[in-house]
């Protein structure tokens, strides 16, 4: 921790010093633009898609292009850039040694790109042809073998924020990577679990799981010959989906051409689904993929993990990490099987 000054922002990784949880303290993000809030917020004011920073044609409005995707016209359609306001960077100020044992912070270093998934000002995967998805789903590979080739990343992930109920703070279709210098609770988490089923059963957790959900079939949503969904038999919100690869693979990077087409179509098939269902839909889209470094990694199977945001986070979720969902997963199976396509 930095002697602290009211006029820097600070920009750290902290670590609480009673559970162990990791925070990224960024002030430099609370002068990000917003589309959703009120001309009344304390925030900046509310920003018209008129000077989008994502638009065609307002390139000069974000940071210097990292890679793009062009069409045969050489117009881009994918386009990469840093994080105007990031959570870590390759850059980050040193964080010196703090004298108190109980206040453990480091320099957040890393890196936080955001990946501009369409020329046009529109919101949604659903409003992109199933191409213009493996498009993206392409440049996501390319982005994650940069990321993780990076001496002090650890780990990194892929996540959508799509929709205000959701933390999406613009609304022009877009993704974000964040590689850190450390592996996340979650991930770690799986991880460990993944890497002990093996050892205990020689075999991976998630082909396992993937077995026993297409033997019962009462929670699948949809599947194709590369691609299963299917409601989480634990889901934390109401139609929690996860879509998982037929083949063992711990690395989205290992990803085959063919397979990238398969998964645009199926994500597309599951946001149409609960698009019906959730309306307007606002949803948080993550991928887990193993921490290359890390010696359990061929223990753990990549997967994409959606979860719709129909309900707020409360006391029950803040005070013990218990979830409540209101749909079983079951039933929401169920209702989304039954929605045609
Ligand atoms: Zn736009
Ligand atoms: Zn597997
Ligand atoms: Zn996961």
């Amino acid at each position: 921790m930095r002697p602290f000054t009211d006029s820097e922002p600070v920009f750290e990784l902290r670590t609480d010093p009673t559970s162990g949880r990791k925070v990224l303290i960024a002030e430099g993000r609370a002068a990000r633009p917003n589309d959703f809030v009120s001309a009344t917020s304390i925030l900046a004011p509310s920003h018209q898609p008129a000077d989008c920073p994502f638009c065609r044609g307002n390139e000069s409005q974000t940071p210097h292009e990292l890679a793009c995707a062009r069409d045969s016209h050489g117009n881009w359609q994918v386009r990469v850039v840093p994080n105007k306001y990031p959570v870590v960077g390759p850059d980050a100020p040193e964080v010196g040694v703090c004298e108190n044992p109980l206040a453990i912070a480091e320099t957040p270093l890393g890196v936080h790109e955001v990946i501009i998934e369409s020329p046009l000002h529109v919101r949604d995967w659903l409003d992109l042809s199933v191409e213009q998805v493996a498009e993206v789903l392409g440049m996501f590979v390319g982005r994650l073998e940069f990321a993780l080739e990076q001496p002090r990343i650890e780990s990194a992930l892929i996540f959508k924020n799509v929709g205000q109920g959701a933390g999406a703070s613009l609304e022009h279709v877009h993704s974000q990577l964040v590689g850190l210098p450390f592996v996340p609770t979650l991930l770690e988490a799986e991880l460990a679990i993944a890497s002990r089923h093996r050892a205990m059963q020689g075999s991976c957790l998630f082909c396992d799981l993937l077995r026993e959900e297409l033997r019962h079939r009462q929670r699948l949503v949809c599947e194709n010959e590369d691609f299963v969904a299917f409601c989480a038999f634990a889901g934390r919100q109401p139609y929690e989906t996860w879509v998982l690869p037929r083949r063992h693979s711990p690395l989205f990077t290992g990803v085959s051409r063919q397979e990238i087409g398969s998964l645009a179509s199926v994500l597309q098939q599951v946001l149409h689904r609960l698009s019906e269902i959730v309306s307007p839909l606002a949803y948080n889209l993550v991928l887990h993929t193993a921490p290359p470094r890390d010696e359990r990694s061929e223990a753990f199977h990549w997967h994409w993990e959606l979860i719709p945001r129909t309900a707020s986070l409360a006391g029950l979720e803040w005070g013990t990490g218990v979830f409540i969902n209101s749909v079983s997963p079951e039933r929401a199976a169920n209702i989304l099987q039954g929605i045609k396509t």
